[in-house]
């Protein structure tokens, strides 16, 4: 069997012409505006930061961009999102992760205002999630969701395994999967025997941050599998690569389908950071009463 290839990149474009089309209904005066916050030098973090400051412009909403020195103290940090809560022409609000170690990141998720938390990391926004109220849901697990069922379009009653338990990724795919009646199973660094949790599993999402973790003897035959990972290999003489957690080239010999890595859920979360946005944007405007509806409808 050779595995369909889930094109995240082209999924991810259609997504955001198509929010480009839905910006165009609020005044010039007052479309969404996405402020994305980063702190220190970390070349990876500066790279995302400018693309997704490149990408809100693109979809026609207003991109402001505070980058601050390494040294900032944390209260500089707090007392900045304090503003940015209280400013009206600000409808989402992206603190750029990982913060140098002087700065507690739960105190920072903590302190963004719920209603802007684009990245859907604040606790009301992951209680929400997990109660099934209306909220903010992180990027990359709606992402991985969308893609998911551009293969299958019908969940239900399938089988499940997240490999990876973090707030960011693993735990809110597990919700949304619920959410979509899969029998769902969480695996993590001390589940005995991965392999065979992984092997009775219909859709795999590997979340790990293992390069090539996944053997393709892992997978049950036909399984869905979506890559949430990216390595970066340097090897001697070599230009670097980026590589998932799967094994890829196994893989595809025995799944139905699979995102590649690079091309797969990355483009998937930026395109879902502007999505947030604009459900953020016409919430805040009174216009939807759930961002969850909205994803729904957006699948
Ligand atoms: P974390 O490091 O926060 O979590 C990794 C998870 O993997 C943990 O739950 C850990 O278990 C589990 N794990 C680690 N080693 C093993 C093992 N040997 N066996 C089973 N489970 C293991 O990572 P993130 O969730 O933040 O990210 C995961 C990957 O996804 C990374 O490669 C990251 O770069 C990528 N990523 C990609 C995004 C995208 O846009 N495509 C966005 C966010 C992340 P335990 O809890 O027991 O320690």
């Amino acid at each position: 069997m050779t595995a369909a290839r889930i094109d995240g990149a082209a999924e991810a474009r259609r997504l955001r012409q198509e929010i480009a089309r839905q910006v165009t209904a609020f005044p010039q005066h007052d479309r969404p505006g996405l402020a994305v916050v980063l702190v220190g030098d970390d070349p990876a973090s500066g790279v995302y930061v400018r693309s997704k400051a490149r990408m809100t412009a693109e979809v026609g909403m207003n991109s402001i961009e505070h980058r601050l020195p390494a040294s900032t103290e944390e209260a500089e940090l707090l007392i900045l999102i304090d503003q940015l809560n209280r400013d009206e022409a600000v409808d989402g609000i992206l603190v750029q992760l990982p913060l140098p170690p002087s700065i507690d990141p739960l105190k920072v998720i903590q302190a963004i205002d719920p209603s802007k938390d684009v990245d859907g990391f604040h606790p009301q926004n992951a209680g929400a999630l997990a109660t099934g109220m209306s909220g903010l849901v992180p990027c990359t697990p709606r992402g991985a969701l969308h893609l998911l069922k551009t293969a299958r379009e019908d969940l239900s009653g399938l089988s499940a395994v997240i490999v990876g338990r973090s707030n960011i990724v693993g735990k809110p795919m597990a919700h949304l999967l619920l959410a979509e009646n899969c029998t769902v199973t969480l695996a993590h660094s001390r589940s005995i025997n991965l392999p065979d949790i992984v092997r009775q599993a219909d859709i795999v999402v590997a979340a790990v941050g293992r390069p090539e973790f996944i053997r393709g003897s892992w997978l049950k035959p036909g399984a869905i599998v979506i890559d949430v990972g990216i390595n970066r290999i340097s090897e001697a003489g070599a230009k670097d690569r980026i590589v998932g957690d799967v094994a890829f080239a196994e893989a595809s010999n025995v799944v139905s389908a699979l995102t590649p890595v690079p091309g797969g859920v990355g483009p998937m979360t930026i395109a879902y950071l502007l999505q947030n946005t604009l459900d953020a944007a016409r919430r805040r405007r009174g216009v939807i009463g759930s961002a969850q509806d909205e994803a729904a409808s957006s699948l």
